[in-house]
Protein backbone atom coordinates (compact mmCIF):
# COMPACT_ATOMS: atom_id res chain seq x y z
CA UNK A 1 0.00 0.00 0.00
CA UNK A 2 1.14 3.33 -1.15
CA UNK A 3 0.91 6.46 0.86
CA UNK A 4 -0.23 10.08 -0.35
CA UNK A 5 -0.65 13.08 1.43
CA UNK A 6 -4.04 15.52 1.19
CA UNK A 7 -2.10 18.84 0.20
CA UNK A 8 -0.69 16.37 -3.09
CA UNK A 9 3.18 17.62 -2.89
CA UNK A 10 5.08 15.09 -0.33
CA UNK A 11 6.70 12.00 -0.88
CA UNK A 12 4.66 9.30 -1.52
CA UNK A 13 5.78 6.54 1.13
CA UNK A 14 4.76 3.16 2.29
CA UNK A 15 3.43 2.15 5.35
CA UNK A 16 6.68 2.17 7.60
CA UNK A 17 7.68 5.81 6.04
CA UNK A 18 4.16 7.06 6.59
CA UNK A 19 3.90 5.70 10.18
CA UNK A 20 7.89 7.49 11.21
CA UNK A 21 6.44 10.18 9.11
CA UNK A 22 3.61 11.33 11.57
CA UNK A 23 3.30 14.42 9.39
CA UNK A 24 3.54 14.98 5.76
CA UNK A 25 6.54 17.19 4.41
CA UNK A 26 4.16 19.60 2.40
CA UNK A 27 1.78 19.90 6.12
CA UNK A 28 -0.76 17.81 4.70
CA UNK A 29 -1.75 14.46 6.31
CA UNK A 30 -1.13 11.06 4.50
CA UNK A 31 -3.92 8.58 3.35
CA UNK A 32 -4.14 5.49 1.95
CA UNK A 33 -3.92 5.77 -2.11
CA UNK A 34 -7.07 3.91 -2.03
CA UNK A 35 -9.36 2.35 0.13
CA UNK A 36 -8.90 -1.73 0.78
CA UNK A 37 -12.17 -3.41 -0.52
CA UNK A 38 -13.72 -5.94 1.95
CA UNK A 39 -17.00 -8.06 0.20
CA UNK A 40 -19.43 -9.07 2.24
CA UNK A 41 -17.78 -12.68 1.98
CA UNK A 42 -14.40 -11.18 3.79
CA UNK A 43 -16.72 -9.43 6.27
CA UNK A 44 -18.55 -12.65 7.25
CA UNK A 45 -15.50 -14.76 7.45
CA UNK A 46 -14.96 -12.26 10.40
CA UNK A 47 -17.59 -13.80 12.90
CA UNK A 48 -16.35 -15.24 15.75
CA UNK A 49 -12.78 -14.12 15.42
CA UNK A 50 -10.97 -12.92 18.67
CA UNK A 51 -9.79 -8.77 18.05
CA UNK A 52 -6.48 -9.72 17.48
CA UNK A 53 -7.24 -11.60 14.46
CA UNK A 54 -10.02 -9.30 13.53
CA UNK A 55 -6.94 -6.73 13.80
CA UNK A 56 -4.80 -8.77 12.31
CA UNK A 57 -7.16 -9.28 8.59
CA UNK A 58 -7.97 -5.42 8.83
CA UNK A 59 -4.55 -3.97 9.18
CA UNK A 60 -2.88 -6.50 6.46
CA UNK A 61 -3.86 -4.62 3.37
CA UNK A 62 -3.13 -1.05 4.97
CA UNK A 63 0.66 -2.32 6.29
CA UNK A 64 1.08 -4.40 2.65
CA UNK A 65 4.90 -5.15 2.67
CA UNK A 66 6.18 -3.78 5.54
CA UNK A 67 5.54 -6.08 8.11
CA UNK A 68 5.14 -9.97 7.13
CA UNK A 69 1.70 -11.43 8.65
CA UNK A 70 3.47 -13.17 11.68
CA UNK A 71 5.10 -9.85 12.33
CA UNK A 72 2.00 -7.66 12.44
CA UNK A 73 0.38 -10.76 14.24
CA UNK A 74 3.27 -10.59 16.97
CA UNK A 75 2.99 -6.82 17.55
CA UNK A 76 -0.94 -6.81 17.95
CA UNK A 77 -0.77 -9.69 20.20
CA UNK A 78 1.58 -8.00 22.53
CA UNK A 79 -0.13 -4.15 21.96
CA UNK A 80 -3.90 -6.16 23.38
CA UNK A 81 -2.13 -8.65 26.09
CA UNK A 82 -2.13 -5.82 28.26
CA UNK A 83 -6.06 -5.20 28.30
CA UNK A 84 -7.87 -5.95 31.51
CA UNK A 85 -10.75 -7.55 29.60
CA UNK A 86 -9.92 -10.56 27.00
CA UNK A 87 -12.71 -9.11 24.53
CA UNK A 88 -10.42 -6.45 24.21
CA UNK A 89 -13.63 -3.78 22.82
CA UNK A 90 -16.57 -5.65 24.63
CA UNK A 91 -19.82 -4.42 23.52
CA UNK A 92 -22.73 -3.84 25.79
CA UNK A 93 -26.48 -3.56 25.56
CA UNK A 94 -28.31 -0.83 26.70
CA UNK A 95 -32.09 -1.34 25.20
CA UNK A 96 -33.28 -2.82 21.88
CA UNK A 97 -31.21 -0.41 19.56
CA UNK A 98 -28.70 1.16 21.80
CA UNK A 99 -25.28 -0.61 22.47
CA UNK A 100 -22.24 0.34 24.20
CA UNK A 101 -18.61 -0.54 22.89
CA UNK A 102 -16.12 -0.39 25.66
CA UNK A 103 -12.49 0.79 24.14
CA UNK A 104 -11.52 1.91 27.88
CA UNK A 105 -9.85 -1.34 28.87
CA UNK A 106 -6.40 -0.54 28.05
CA UNK A 107 -3.86 0.87 30.79
CA UNK A 108 -4.57 4.69 30.53
CA UNK A 109 -8.45 4.05 30.35
CA UNK A 110 -9.20 5.67 27.36
CA UNK A 111 -9.73 4.48 23.60
CA UNK A 112 -6.25 5.86 22.62
CA UNK A 113 -5.11 3.22 24.03
CA UNK A 114 -6.42 0.59 21.30
CA UNK A 115 -4.22 2.72 18.57
CA UNK A 116 -1.24 3.40 20.56
CA UNK A 117 -0.09 0.29 22.35
CA UNK A 118 0.21 -0.93 18.04
CA UNK A 119 1.55 1.90 17.71
CA UNK A 120 4.45 2.11 20.16
CA UNK A 121 5.67 -1.63 18.91
CA UNK A 122 5.33 -0.33 15.37
CA UNK A 123 7.75 2.35 15.89
CA UNK A 124 10.39 0.20 17.84
CA UNK A 125 10.26 -2.43 15.03
CA UNK A 126 10.56 0.10 12.30
CA UNK A 127 13.34 1.83 13.94
CA UNK A 128 15.11 -1.23 14.93
CA UNK A 129 15.27 -2.00 11.51
CA UNK A 130 17.40 1.13 10.82
CA UNK A 131 18.96 1.73 13.93
CA UNK A 132 17.66 5.20 13.35
CA UNK A 133 15.90 7.31 16.21
CA UNK A 134 13.05 9.69 16.14
CA UNK A 135 11.88 12.72 18.51
CA UNK A 136 8.02 12.48 19.29
CA UNK A 137 6.03 15.44 19.95
CA UNK A 138 2.47 15.68 20.45
CA UNK A 139 -0.19 18.26 21.74
CA UNK A 140 -2.47 16.28 24.43
CA UNK A 141 -6.18 17.55 25.66
CA UNK A 142 -5.41 14.59 28.32
CA UNK A 143 -5.80 10.93 27.05
CA UNK A 144 -3.61 10.91 24.20
CA UNK A 145 -0.58 12.38 26.08
CA UNK A 146 -1.11 9.60 28.72
CA UNK A 147 -1.68 6.54 26.53
CA UNK A 148 1.29 8.32 24.00
CA UNK A 149 3.08 7.94 27.35
CA UNK A 150 2.77 4.55 28.21
CA UNK A 151 2.95 3.14 25.01
CA UNK A 152 6.55 4.83 24.21
CA UNK A 153 7.89 4.98 28.12
CA UNK A 154 12.09 2.76 27.64
CA UNK A 155 11.26 1.82 24.33
CA UNK A 156 14.49 1.80 22.10
CA UNK A 157 14.73 4.94 19.71
CA UNK A 158 12.05 7.33 21.00
CA UNK A 159 12.49 10.41 22.74
CA UNK A 160 9.08 11.70 23.63
CA UNK A 161 7.30 15.82 24.71
CA UNK A 162 4.26 15.79 25.53
CA UNK A 163 2.54 19.08 25.58
CA UNK A 164 -0.62 20.11 27.41
CA UNK A 165 -2.54 22.90 28.67
CA UNK A 166 -1.68 23.41 31.99
CA UNK A 167 -5.23 23.44 34.43
CA UNK A 168 -6.99 22.16 31.13
CA UNK A 169 -6.55 18.36 31.55
CA UNK A 170 -8.06 16.68 34.71
CA UNK A 171 -6.00 15.24 37.70
CA UNK A 172 -6.23 11.98 36.58
CA UNK A 173 -4.98 12.12 33.15
CA UNK A 174 -1.83 14.95 34.38
CA UNK A 175 -0.52 12.08 36.76
CA UNK A 176 -0.95 9.80 34.00
CA UNK A 177 1.44 11.88 32.42
CA UNK A 178 3.71 13.10 35.05
CA UNK A 179 4.10 10.53 36.94
CA UNK A 180 5.54 7.82 34.12
CA UNK A 181 9.40 9.15 35.21
CA UNK A 182 11.21 7.02 32.16
CA UNK A 183 13.74 8.73 31.25
CA UNK A 184 13.23 9.30 26.84
CA UNK A 185 9.28 11.11 28.44
CA UNK A 186 8.90 14.57 28.94
CA UNK A 187 6.32 16.19 29.62
CA UNK A 188 5.40 20.18 29.23
CA UNK A 189 2.42 22.03 30.49
CA UNK A 190 1.86 25.44 28.65
CA UNK A 191 0.11 28.35 29.33
CA UNK A 192 -3.24 28.07 26.80
CA UNK A 193 -5.56 25.58 25.61
CA UNK A 194 -5.26 22.81 23.22
CA UNK A 195 -5.36 24.39 19.96
CA UNK A 196 -2.15 26.69 21.24
CA UNK A 197 -0.52 23.40 21.92
CA UNK A 198 -1.85 21.64 19.17
CA UNK A 199 -0.45 25.15 17.03
CA UNK A 200 2.68 24.91 18.78
CA UNK A 201 3.45 21.22 17.54
CA UNK A 202 2.30 21.92 14.06
CA UNK A 203 4.54 24.89 13.88
CA UNK A 204 7.69 23.32 15.11
CA UNK A 205 6.82 20.55 12.29
CA UNK A 206 7.02 23.60 10.23
CA UNK A 207 10.03 24.60 10.80
CA UNK A 208 12.53 22.51 8.69
CA UNK A 209 15.35 22.87 10.38
CA UNK A 210 14.31 21.65 13.56
CA UNK A 211 12.08 19.26 12.28
CA UNK A 212 14.96 17.66 10.56
CA UNK A 213 17.91 17.95 12.97
CA UNK A 214 15.45 15.99 15.67
CA UNK A 215 14.20 13.58 13.21
CA UNK A 216 10.56 14.94 14.69
CA UNK A 217 7.75 12.82 14.19
CA UNK A 218 4.03 12.51 15.55
CA UNK A 219 1.82 9.77 17.34
CA UNK A 220 -1.21 12.29 17.40
CA UNK A 221 -4.29 10.68 15.22
CA UNK A 222 -2.47 12.74 12.40
CA UNK A 223 -0.34 9.74 11.85
CA UNK A 224 -2.12 7.17 9.83
CA UNK A 225 -1.64 3.97 11.64
CA UNK A 226 -3.61 4.99 14.74
CA UNK A 227 -6.26 5.65 12.57
CA UNK A 228 -5.67 2.34 10.58
CA UNK A 229 -5.51 0.64 14.00
CA UNK A 230 -9.17 2.30 14.96
CA UNK A 231 -11.25 1.05 12.17
CA UNK A 232 -10.80 -2.29 13.36
CA UNK A 233 -13.02 -2.56 16.23
CA UNK A 234 -15.69 -0.88 13.54
CA UNK A 235 -15.73 -3.94 12.21
CA UNK A 236 -15.15 -6.28 15.44
CA UNK A 237 -18.44 -4.47 16.96
CA UNK A 238 -20.55 -4.56 13.17
CA UNK A 239 -19.63 -8.18 12.87
CA UNK A 240 -20.57 -9.07 16.41
CA UNK A 241 -24.48 -7.34 15.81
CA UNK A 242 -24.98 -9.21 12.08
CA UNK A 243 -22.85 -7.35 9.57
CA UNK A 244 -23.08 -7.72 6.41
CA UNK A 245 -26.38 -8.58 6.54
CA UNK A 246 -27.43 -6.15 8.77
CA UNK A 247 -26.59 -2.38 9.00
CA UNK A 248 -25.39 -1.04 12.02
CA UNK A 249 -24.54 3.48 12.86
CA UNK A 250 -22.65 4.48 15.34
CA UNK A 251 -22.23 8.08 17.61
CA UNK A 252 -18.82 9.06 18.15
CA UNK A 253 -17.94 11.45 20.84
CA UNK A 254 -15.73 13.91 18.45
CA UNK A 255 -12.59 16.00 18.68
CA UNK A 256 -10.05 16.08 16.01
CA UNK A 257 -12.07 13.62 14.06
CA UNK A 258 -9.74 10.82 14.20
CA UNK A 259 -11.97 8.17 15.49
CA UNK A 260 -14.75 8.60 13.24
CA UNK A 261 -12.62 8.81 9.99
CA UNK A 262 -11.47 5.66 11.23
CA UNK A 263 -15.71 4.63 11.01
CA UNK A 264 -16.17 6.56 7.85
CA UNK A 265 -12.82 4.71 6.61
CA UNK A 266 -14.42 1.43 7.38
CA UNK A 267 -17.49 2.30 5.86
CA UNK A 268 -15.32 3.29 2.23
CA UNK A 269 -13.78 -0.13 2.70
CA UNK A 270 -17.47 -2.09 2.65
CA UNK A 271 -18.86 -2.40 5.97
CA UNK A 272 -22.26 -1.82 5.78
CA UNK A 273 -22.40 1.53 8.34
CA UNK A 274 -25.77 3.37 7.87
CA UNK A 275 -24.98 6.78 9.98
CA UNK A 276 -21.93 8.08 11.59
CA UNK A 277 -23.31 10.29 14.35
CA UNK A 278 -20.54 13.05 14.75
CA UNK A 279 -21.38 14.16 18.90
CA UNK A 280 -19.78 17.08 19.56
CA UNK A 281 -19.88 19.36 23.09
CA UNK A 282 -20.57 23.06 23.39
CA UNK A 283 -17.23 23.29 21.14
CA UNK A 284 -19.12 22.56 17.96
CA UNK A 285 -17.34 23.30 14.88
CA UNK A 286 -18.08 19.90 13.65
CA UNK A 287 -21.31 20.16 14.21
CA UNK A 288 -21.54 23.84 12.21
CA UNK A 289 -19.27 22.63 9.57
CA UNK A 290 -21.59 19.59 8.66
CA UNK A 291 -25.15 21.00 9.27
CA UNK A 292 -24.53 24.62 8.04
CA UNK A 293 -21.24 23.89 6.19
CA UNK A 294 -19.37 26.79 8.59
CA UNK A 295 -16.14 25.48 9.54
CA UNK A 296 -15.11 28.45 11.84
CA UNK A 297 -13.21 28.55 14.73
CA UNK A 298 -14.57 30.14 17.96
CA UNK A 299 -12.95 30.53 21.27
CA UNK A 300 -12.40 26.70 23.02
CA UNK A 301 -15.63 26.77 25.83
CA UNK A 302 -13.76 24.10 29.16
CA UNK A 303 -16.12 21.54 29.66
CA UNK A 304 -16.73 18.42 31.49
CA UNK A 305 -15.48 16.22 28.62
CA UNK A 306 -12.20 17.84 28.09
CA UNK A 307 -10.89 15.59 25.39
CA UNK A 308 -13.43 16.96 23.16
CA UNK A 309 -12.15 20.94 23.75
CA UNK A 310 -11.17 21.68 20.12
CA UNK A 311 -11.81 24.00 17.71
CA UNK A 312 -9.39 22.93 15.11
CA UNK A 313 -10.34 19.14 14.05
CA UNK A 314 -6.80 18.23 12.09
CA UNK A 315 -8.55 14.76 10.65
CA UNK A 316 -11.49 17.02 8.98
CA UNK A 317 -8.61 17.77 6.33
CA UNK A 318 -8.69 13.41 5.54
CA UNK A 319 -12.33 13.80 4.71
CA UNK A 320 -12.37 17.09 2.66
CA UNK A 321 -9.73 15.66 0.73
CA UNK A 322 -11.54 12.32 0.17
CA UNK A 323 -15.25 14.43 -0.68
CA UNK A 324 -13.17 17.09 -3.13
CA UNK A 325 -12.33 14.25 -5.63
CA UNK A 326 -8.82 13.71 -4.16
CA UNK A 327 -6.91 16.20 -5.72
CA UNK A 328 -4.37 17.60 -3.66
CA UNK A 329 -3.36 20.77 -4.87
CA UNK A 330 -7.59 21.99 -4.13
CA UNK A 331 -6.98 20.43 -0.61
CA UNK A 332 -3.97 22.49 0.05
CA UNK A 333 -5.80 26.06 -1.28
CA UNK A 334 -8.45 25.14 0.97
CA UNK A 335 -6.41 24.21 3.88
CA UNK A 336 -4.50 27.58 3.41
CA UNK A 337 -7.16 29.56 3.37
CA UNK A 338 -8.91 28.27 6.38
CA UNK A 339 -5.37 28.73 8.02
CA UNK A 340 -5.05 31.94 7.39
CA UNK A 341 -8.50 33.07 7.68
CA UNK A 342 -9.47 30.80 10.35
CA UNK A 343 -12.97 30.21 8.61
CA UNK A 344 -13.80 28.99 5.48
CA UNK A 345 -17.37 27.63 3.67
CA UNK A 346 -17.41 23.65 2.65
CA UNK A 347 -18.15 23.51 -0.87
CA UNK A 348 -22.22 22.31 -1.37
CA UNK A 349 -20.67 18.92 -3.16
CA UNK A 350 -18.60 18.18 -0.19
CA UNK A 351 -21.37 19.20 2.11
CA UNK A 352 -24.15 17.15 0.21
CA UNK A 353 -21.25 14.16 -0.05
CA UNK A 354 -21.08 14.21 3.94
CA UNK A 355 -24.36 14.50 4.60
CA UNK A 356 -25.31 11.10 2.87
CA UNK A 357 -22.74 9.53 5.41
CA UNK A 358 -22.78 12.01 8.62
CA UNK A 359 -24.97 13.47 10.96
CA UNK A 360 -24.28 15.94 13.61
CA UNK A 361 -25.25 16.94 17.17
CA UNK A 362 -23.50 19.68 19.76
CA UNK A 363 -24.81 18.31 22.83
CA UNK A 364 -25.11 20.43 25.97
CA UNK A 365 -24.24 19.93 29.68
CA UNK A 366 -27.86 19.66 31.30
CA UNK A 367 -28.22 16.42 27.47
CA UNK A 368 -24.95 14.83 28.76
CA UNK A 369 -25.88 14.65 32.43
CA UNK A 370 -29.25 13.40 31.34
CA UNK A 371 -27.61 10.62 28.95
CA UNK A 372 -25.30 9.85 32.01
CA UNK A 373 -28.23 9.55 34.57
CA UNK A 374 -30.39 7.33 32.02
CA UNK A 375 -27.28 4.52 31.70
CA UNK A 376 -26.92 4.74 35.25
CA UNK A 377 -30.67 4.10 36.38
CA UNK A 378 -31.91 2.49 33.69
CA UNK A 379 -29.63 0.19 32.66
CA UNK A 380 -26.91 -0.03 34.98
CA UNK A 381 -24.15 1.17 33.19
CA UNK A 382 -21.59 3.45 34.65
CA UNK A 383 -20.93 6.13 31.65
CA UNK A 384 -17.79 9.08 31.37
CA UNK A 385 -19.02 12.58 30.08
CA UNK A 386 -17.70 11.89 26.78
CA UNK A 387 -19.75 8.66 26.07
CA UNK A 388 -22.52 10.85 27.82
CA UNK A 389 -22.14 13.39 24.71
CA UNK A 390 -22.38 10.31 22.43
CA UNK A 391 -25.35 8.77 24.04
CA UNK A 392 -27.83 11.66 24.14
CA UNK A 393 -26.64 12.02 20.20
CA UNK A 394 -27.60 8.15 19.72
CA UNK A 395 -30.85 8.15 21.92
CA UNK A 396 -31.78 11.55 19.58
CA UNK A 397 -31.19 10.07 16.48
CA UNK A 398 -34.54 8.43 14.77
CA UNK A 399 -34.68 5.05 12.93
CA UNK A 400 -34.84 1.25 13.54
CA UNK A 401 -31.11 0.63 12.94
CA UNK A 402 -28.74 -0.26 16.14
CA UNK A 403 -26.52 1.85 17.23
CA UNK A 404 -23.76 1.46 18.96
CA UNK A 405 -22.16 4.15 21.13
CA UNK A 406 -17.69 5.06 21.24
CA UNK A 407 -17.73 4.56 24.99
CA UNK A 408 -14.35 6.50 24.99
CA UNK A 409 -13.28 6.89 28.44
CA UNK A 410 -13.67 4.79 31.53
CA UNK A 411 -15.88 6.76 33.82
CA UNK A 412 -13.17 6.74 36.89
CA UNK A 413 -10.79 9.01 35.20
CA UNK A 414 -13.74 11.69 35.14
CA UNK A 415 -15.03 10.87 38.68
CA UNK A 416 -16.21 14.00 39.48
CA UNK A 417 -18.50 15.06 36.30
CA UNK A 418 -19.95 11.52 36.77
CA UNK A 419 -20.65 11.58 40.12
CA UNK A 420 -22.39 15.43 39.55
CA UNK A 421 -24.43 13.88 36.97
CA UNK A 422 -25.75 10.54 38.55
CA UNK A 423 -24.89 10.83 42.11
CA UNK A 424 -22.73 8.05 41.80
CA UNK A 425 -19.31 8.18 42.45
CA UNK A 426 -16.98 5.97 39.52
CA UNK A 427 -13.93 3.71 41.05
CA UNK A 428 -11.09 3.80 39.48
CA UNK A 429 -9.69 0.53 38.72
CA UNK A 430 -7.21 -1.07 40.40
CA UNK A 431 -4.58 -0.66 37.76
CA UNK A 432 -4.47 3.20 38.47
CA UNK A 433 -4.44 3.08 42.01
CA UNK A 434 -1.46 4.75 43.56
CA UNK A 435 -1.30 7.48 40.89
CA UNK A 436 -1.91 10.00 43.54
CA UNK A 437 0.65 9.09 45.87
CA UNK A 438 3.50 8.97 42.94
CA UNK A 439 5.98 11.97 42.44
CA UNK A 440 5.52 13.67 39.32
CA UNK A 441 7.74 15.48 36.87
CA UNK A 442 6.90 17.99 34.25
CA UNK A 443 7.88 21.88 33.16
CA UNK A 444 5.93 24.67 32.81
CA UNK A 445 6.37 26.95 29.64
CA UNK A 446 5.01 29.53 28.02
CA UNK A 447 3.02 28.80 24.38
CA UNK A 448 6.42 30.36 22.66
CA UNK A 449 7.53 28.28 19.82
CA UNK A 450 11.12 29.83 20.71
CA UNK A 451 10.85 28.92 24.53
CA UNK A 452 9.70 24.94 24.00
CA UNK A 453 12.27 24.73 20.73
CA UNK A 454 14.85 25.78 23.42
CA UNK A 455 13.98 23.13 25.51
CA UNK A 456 13.32 20.39 23.18
CA UNK A 457 16.63 21.56 21.69
CA UNK A 458 18.16 21.20 25.35
CA UNK A 459 16.77 17.48 26.20
CA UNK A 460 16.62 15.86 22.61
CA UNK A 461 19.42 13.96 20.66
CA UNK A 462 19.62 15.96 17.14
CA UNK A 463 20.70 13.50 14.00
CA UNK A 464 24.14 13.12 13.72
C1 LIG B 1 -9.57 11.77 22.16
C2 LIG B 1 -10.90 11.53 22.76
C3 LIG B 1 -12.09 11.80 22.07
C4 LIG B 1 -12.08 12.43 20.70
O1 LIG B 1 -11.54 11.59 19.71
P1 LIG B 1 -11.04 12.22 18.32
O2 LIG B 1 -10.41 11.08 17.60
O3 LIG B 1 -10.05 13.28 18.68
O4 LIG B 1 -12.22 12.77 17.61
C5 LIG B 1 -13.28 11.45 22.67
N1 LIG B 1 -13.34 10.92 23.90
C6 LIG B 1 -12.23 10.67 24.61
C7 LIG B 1 -12.35 10.10 25.98
C8 LIG B 1 -10.97 10.96 24.08
O5 LIG B 1 -9.87 10.70 24.78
Amino acid sequence: MRYISTRGTAPILDFQGATLAGLASDGGLYVPEDWPSFSPADIAALAGLSYVETAVRVCAPFVGDSLTEAELRDILTRAYAGFSHVAVAPLVQLDERHWLLELFHGPTLAFKDVAMQALGRLFETFLGRSGGHVTIIGATSGDTGSAAIDALAGRDGVEVFMLHPQGRVSEVQRRQMTTVLAPNIHNIAIHGNFDDAQALVKAMFNDAAFASRFALSAVNSINWARLMLQIVYYFYAAVRLGAPDRRVSFSVPTGNFGDVFAGYAARAMGLPIDRLIVATNQNDILHRALSLGDYSTGSVTPTDAPSMDIQVSSNFERLLFDLGGRDGAVTAAEMRGFESARAMAIPADQRTAAAAIFDSAAVNAADMRAAIRWAQDSCGETIDPHTGIALAAARASGGTTPVVTLATAHPGKFGDAVERASGVRPQLPLRASGLFDREERYVVLPADLAAIEAHIAAHARPVA
